[in-house]
C-alpha cells in the first residue's frame, strides 16, 4: 500500500478520520501547479480530539510506561520501514515542495538516521544517583516523558523537521499531536502509516493537517498540551510564545536565520567559491540556515564575486524529475511575491544587482514558482535585505578588511542560526567559530549537520536545541526521588 496516499488523512485515535467540518484542501506541486491531491483540512474540532486522544493516551495508555528499550526498537522498526517505502515517500515530498528528487531521497536517508539515533540513545541515560553524604537516604534523579507535546513543522523539509520532533518525544515516551505546513501534509500522512504499523499504541501519535491559526493554535492554547515544538517562521513563533505563556507550557522554538557565510582572503578559494553557491542556492534557498550573507575580504572581492555570478547563472533550474535540474521552484507564488518584494526593496536600498532578480524565461516555467538565482552586490548591514530572511535564492554581498570587522559584520544580526568561516589558518578559524553568535558554525563547510550534533539557534533564531543529547531532553522532565530508608521522627518541634 502506498502510505502517502491514505484516505482519509487526519490520524486521531489509532483511526484515519475526516475533517469534522468536511472541509478539504488542494495540495498543489509547486513545480507546474499540478494537483497532487485532495486532503482533510482540520479544523479546532479535530485539534481538540486530537488533544484529548494523546492526553488519554499519556493518562491512561500504555506507551508513556514503557521500557525506553521497548521504544528505541521500536524507532528502528520505523527506520526500516522508511528505508522499505524511500521511493515512495521521497515521490510524495518531491511533489510537495517540488524539490528535485535526489534531494528526497537524501532527506528520507537523514530521517532513518535520525530514528536510528534515537532508537540508539532512548535507553541510553537511566538517570543518575545522588551522594547525599547520608547512609539512610537513596538519592536519585529520573527522567520522565513531559507529556502531550504539540509538534508544528515547516514546509521546506517537511518529513526531516517532522522527524526531529516525532522521533525524540517517542524516545522520551510523550503522545503528540502533529501540525504539518498545510502545504505539504504527504510525507507526514506516511509517517503516521508507518508508526502505526512499527505497532505504536492508538492515541500516541496523531495528525491534524490544515492551517496555522485554525488547526494549530489550540496547540500552543489548550493546557492539555504539555509543550509545544515549533519550526517555522519568527513571526509565528512569537505568536506561539504568547500563547503558550497562558498555561505556563514549555516552548522550544526552531526560528529563521539569516546567514553568513565568512570567506577570508586566505582560504581554498576554489573550494570556497563552490560552496558560496551551495550555501544560499541549495533548495532555491528555502533553507532556515542558508548562507544567505556572503562575507568576502575586500582583497578577494571583485574575482570572487564576478566568479559566484558566473557560475550562478549557470545554475539549471527545473521540476522535481526533470533530470538536467540543479534546483527547482519557490514553494508557492506568495512565497515568489515574497522574495521578488524583497529584491525590489533591496533595488531601493542601492544594492547592485549582479545577476537574476526576476523569472526564468521559457514555457516550462509558465506554472511553477521559480525564481533566478540572484546575487546582490554593495549591502550593508543597514539593509533590509541584509537583516531580513527572504527564504528564496537570494545572496547579499558585504565585505571586510580585518578579522575583527569579519567578526562584527557576521554578527550583526537579529538572527543567530548559523555560519561559516573559510580560512586556511586554522588559529583564525577557531577564533572566529569562538566569537560568532549561532548555535551552528562551520570551518571549511558548509550545511552538513549529524543528528548526535545539537542543532538551533541564538538570538531570534530560537530557544531550545533539537537533535543531540540536548533534543532529548526537551522532551523529558527531571525529577528528584528522595527514599528515606530508615525514617525517624525529626523532633523540629517537640509536640508538647
Ligand atoms: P510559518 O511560520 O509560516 O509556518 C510554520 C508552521 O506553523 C506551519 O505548519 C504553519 O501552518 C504553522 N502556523 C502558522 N501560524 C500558526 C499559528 N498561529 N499557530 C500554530 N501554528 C501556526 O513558516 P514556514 O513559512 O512554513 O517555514 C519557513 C520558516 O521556517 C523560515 O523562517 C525558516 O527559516 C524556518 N525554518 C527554521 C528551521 C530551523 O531549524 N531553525 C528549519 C526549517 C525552517
Amino acid at each position: 500500500m502506498d502510505r502517502t496516499q491514505q484516505v482519509p488523512e487526519l490520524y486521531i485515535a489509532g483511526r484515519w478520520v475526516s475533517a469534522h467540518d468536511g472541509e478539504r484542501r488542494e495540495i498543489r506541486c509547486p513545480a507546474d501547479g499540478s494537483l497532487v491531491a485532495e486532503v482533510d483540512e482540520a479544523g479546532p474540532e479535530d485539534t481538540r480530539a486530537a488533544i484529548a486522544a494523546a492526553r488519554e493516551a499519556f493518562d491512561d495508555g500504555v506507551w508513556p510506561a514503557s521500557s525506553a528499550l521497548d521504544r528505541g526498537a521500536l524507532l528502528h522498526r520505523v527506520a526500516d520501514l522508511l528505508v522499505r517505502d524511500k521511493a515512495a515517500i521521497a515521490r510524495a515530498e518531491s511533489l510537495d515542495t517540488g524539490k528535485r528528487m535526489v534531494e528526497s531521497e537524501y532527506d528520507v536517508d537523514d530521517v532513518v538516521g535520525v530514528f536510528r539515533h534515537y532508537g540508539n540513545v532512548a535507553a541510553q541515560d537511566a538517570g543518575r544517583v545522588v551522594d547525599t553524604g547520608r547512609s539512610d537516604i537513596v538519592s536519585r534523579i529520573v527522567h520522565e516523558p513531559i507529556g502531550v507535546c504539540g509538534l508544528i513543522t515547516p514546509w521546506n523539509y517537511p518529513l526531516l523537521q517532522t522527524s526531529w520532533k516525532v522521533a525524540p518525544a517517542l524516545a522520551a515516551g510523550n503522545t503528540f499531536v502533529l501540525k504539518p505546513s498545510e502545504l505539504t501534509p504527504h510525507t507526514a500522512i506516511a509517517l503516521m502509516g508507518l508508526l502505526e504499523e512499527a505497532g505504536l499504541p492508538a492515541g500516541v501519535a496523531n495528525l491534524v493537517i490544515g492551517a496555522g491559526p485554525r488547526a494549530g493554535a489550540l496547540l500552543s492554547e489548550d493546557p492539555r498540551v504539555d509543550l509545544v515544538s515549533f519550526t517555522g517562521g519568527v513571526p509565528t513563533g512569537k505568536a506561539i510564545m504568547t500563547s503558550a505563556a497562558g498555561t505556563v507550557k514549555k516552548v522550544a522554538l526552531e526560528l529563521g536565520g539569516k546567514n553568513p557565510n565568512i570567506v577570508f582572503a586566505d582560504a581554498h578559494l576554489e573550494t570556497a567559491l563552490d560552496f558560496a553557491l551551495t550555501a544560499v542556492f541549495l533548495h532555491s534557498g528555502q533553507v532556515c540556515s542558508a548562507g544567505a550573507r556572503l562575507v568576502v575580504e575586500e582583497s578577494i572581492h571583485d574575482d570572487f564575486v564576478d566568479e559566484v555570478v558566473r557560475r550562478a547563472e549557470r545554475i539549471r533550474i527545473g521540476g522535481p524529475f526533470d533530470e538536467d535540474a540543479e534546483t527547482g521552484p519557490l514553494i508557492s507564488e506568495q512565497h515568489r511575491a515574497k522574495v521578488e518584494d524583497y529584491v525590489e526593496r533591496g533595488l531601493t536600498e542601492g544594492v547592485k544587482l549582479r545577476c537574476g532578480g526576476g523569472r526564468p524565461e521559457g514555457s516550462r516555467y509558465d506554472h511553477g514558482f521559480y525564481y533566478l538565482p540572484t546575487v546582490l552586490d554593495g549591502c550593508d548591514g543597514s539593509m533590509s535585505v541584509v537583516r531580513e530572511e527572504s527564504f528564496g535564492p537570494v545572496l547579499t554581498v558585504e565585505t571586510f578588511r580585518d578579522e575583527d570587522e569579519a567578526v562584527r559584520v557576521a554578527n550583526d544580526s537579529d538572527y543567530g542560526l548559523a555560519g561559516a568561516v573559510w580560512t586556511q589558518n586554522a588559529g583564525r578559524a577557531e577564533r572566529v567559530a569562538a566569537r560568532l553568535r549561532m548555535g551552528t558554525v562551520w570551518i571549511n563547510d558548509y550545511h552538513p549537520y549529524v543528528p548526535q550534533a545539537e542543532w538551533g539557534g541564538y538570538k531570534q533564531s530560537g530557544i531550545g536545541r533539537e537533535l543531540g543529547a540536548a533534543g532529548l531532553e526537551e522532551y523529558r522532565e527531571t525529577k528528584h526521588i528522595w527514599h528515606n530508608v530508615r525514617p525517624e521522627p525529626q523532633r523540629w518541634f517537640d509536640g508538647t
